[in-house]
């Protein structure tokens, strides 16, 4: 009986456990089990990202991204606070450099306002001196809701406790094809098949994959975007207090490289946004001549790049020379030189692009009745996940007819 599941979850990333749980603590009597490819959980981008549990004032008012984050982030501290695990409202401030960047603060102020941010206050140079004395900037968002917080110890915790609920998370087993026949799914994989009668997909960048092999109707793909960090020397590190953020470019779905002090007490500056050749191109030798076909055969990709030529070559250059990466943190922090910095880690962000060239922003859930399918959650899908958790579980409940 250890093949055959009722519910199988492939990805043990912290939504794929998150949904895993809650389903489990709903229908204690399914059989449900996590199919994770590495020998860890939380390898991918859970393991791999800021660490900033954001307080919601990115989003547009009304999307999945806003509800989940404002409610995710009160969660995810009171889950922390429960298990004994390190998290820290730090706060974070916004600045704007430039007089162009105004309007656009104004507008993240009215945004985070309309999402129910509460604290949230717009700050002149007197205001931010305090909050950050070595940030120069014109005027700044300041928002003490943000926190930080180590979420591969939040997603071990989601494993810990499904394991106690009598979950099975099956590790290092890789799933390379599903077959469906009239009630059942029959998951092949490197190490033998797996018996499922329903399937949700928190395969991350490899959702899609996952999901075509199911569904017909799939019309985005995920496009890897590596983010490149350094870390700020330890003799530096006294220049960041907590979170400094730039104004983002409302066209792209990134936060434009920042600081973020770690809860391990480091502090990182990044992360950039460049082109991945590889779904899990941490580095940036890394190449897969599968994914970088899938991507340059996808006419969605075309179309982001015709769009967006400009910014990708900046991305590049950013990418390549330090001294780019140096100049941009100089316009918050004009101490910073590149001598404070050493190169840091990365993450691959799981990037949905629909084929007319949308990047997709929101959240992207879909279910049918074999499976339901999480097809993008990049940012902030960590400090969501237990709303997402839930929402998945509630999906999966009604779509699978669970009783
Ligand atoms: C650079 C970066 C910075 C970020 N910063 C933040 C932040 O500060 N705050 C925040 O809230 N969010 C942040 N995010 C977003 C956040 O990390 C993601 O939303 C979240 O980790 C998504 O979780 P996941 O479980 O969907 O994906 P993942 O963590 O990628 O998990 C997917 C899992 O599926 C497994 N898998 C894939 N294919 C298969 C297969 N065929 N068989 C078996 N297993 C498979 C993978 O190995 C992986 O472990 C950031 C992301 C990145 C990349």
């Amino acid at each position: 009986m250890r093949n055959i599941y009722d519910v199988l979850v492939i990805g043990g990333g912290i939504l794929g456990l998150s949904s895993a749980r809650h389903l489990l603590k709903q229908y204690p009597s399914l059989k449900l089990g996590v199919i994770e490819k590495n020998v860890d959980v939380a390898s991918q981008q859970t393991g791999h990202n800021s660490g900033v549990i954001h307080s919601g004032i990115y989003y547009r008012p009304g999307s999945l991204k806003a509800q989940f984050c404002v409610d995710g982030r009160d969660s995810i501290v009171k889950f922390c606070e429960e298990h004994d695990i390190a998290y820290d409202r730090c706060g974070k401030l916004i600045v704007a450099s430039e007089p162009h960047e105004l309007s656009r603060l104004d507008m993240l102020f009215e945004r985070g306002t309309a999402n129910g941010v509460a604290g949230l206050e717009l700050v002149g140079p007197e205001r931010i001196a305090e909050i950050e004395p070595h940030v120069a900037a014109i005027k700044g968002l300041w928002s003490p809701a943000t926190g930080i917080v180590d979420f591969g110890a939040i997603t071990r915790e989601y494993a810990r406790q499904l394991g106690e609920d009598g979950g099975v998370l099956e590790l290092g087993t890789r799933v390379v094809n599903i077959r469906q026949h009239a009630d059942t799914l029959i998951v092949e994989t490197d190490r033998g098949e797996r018996q499922a009668r329903h399937l949700i997909n928190c395969a991350g960048l490899h959702s899609d994959r996952i999901a075509r092999l199911m569904e017909t109707t799939i019309d985005l793909q995920i496009v890897p975007f590596r983010g490149e960090y350094y870390k700020l020397r330890k003799e530096q590190e006294y220049l960041v207090k907590g979170l400094v953020y730039p104004v983002p470019d409302p066209e792209l779905p990134f936060l434009g490289v920042h600081f973020t002090r770690n809860i391990k007490g480091y502090v990182e500056a990044g992360p950039n946004a460049v082109l991945a050749t590889a779904r899990e191109g941490y580095r940036k030798r890394d190449f897969d001549l599968r994914d970088l076909s899938e991507t340059l055969r996808f006419p969605g990709f075309w179309r982001v790049m015709r769009r967006e030529w400009k910014t990708g070559i900046n991305e590049v250059n950013r990418s390549l020379r330090k001294s780019v990466f140096t100049r941009d943190l100089q316009k918050m922090i004009p101490e910073i030189c590149a001598e404070d910095l050493v190169s840091g880690g990365s993450g691959v962000r799981a990037q949905a692009v629909q084929r007319d060239g949308t990047l997709l922003d929101d959240f992207a859930i879909e279910s049918s009745s074999k499976a339901v399918h999480v097809l993008n959650a990049p940012s902030p899908g960590a400090t969501s996940s237990l709303e997402i958790g839930k929402y998945v579980a509630g999906l999966a409940a009604e779509a699978f007819s669970l009783t």
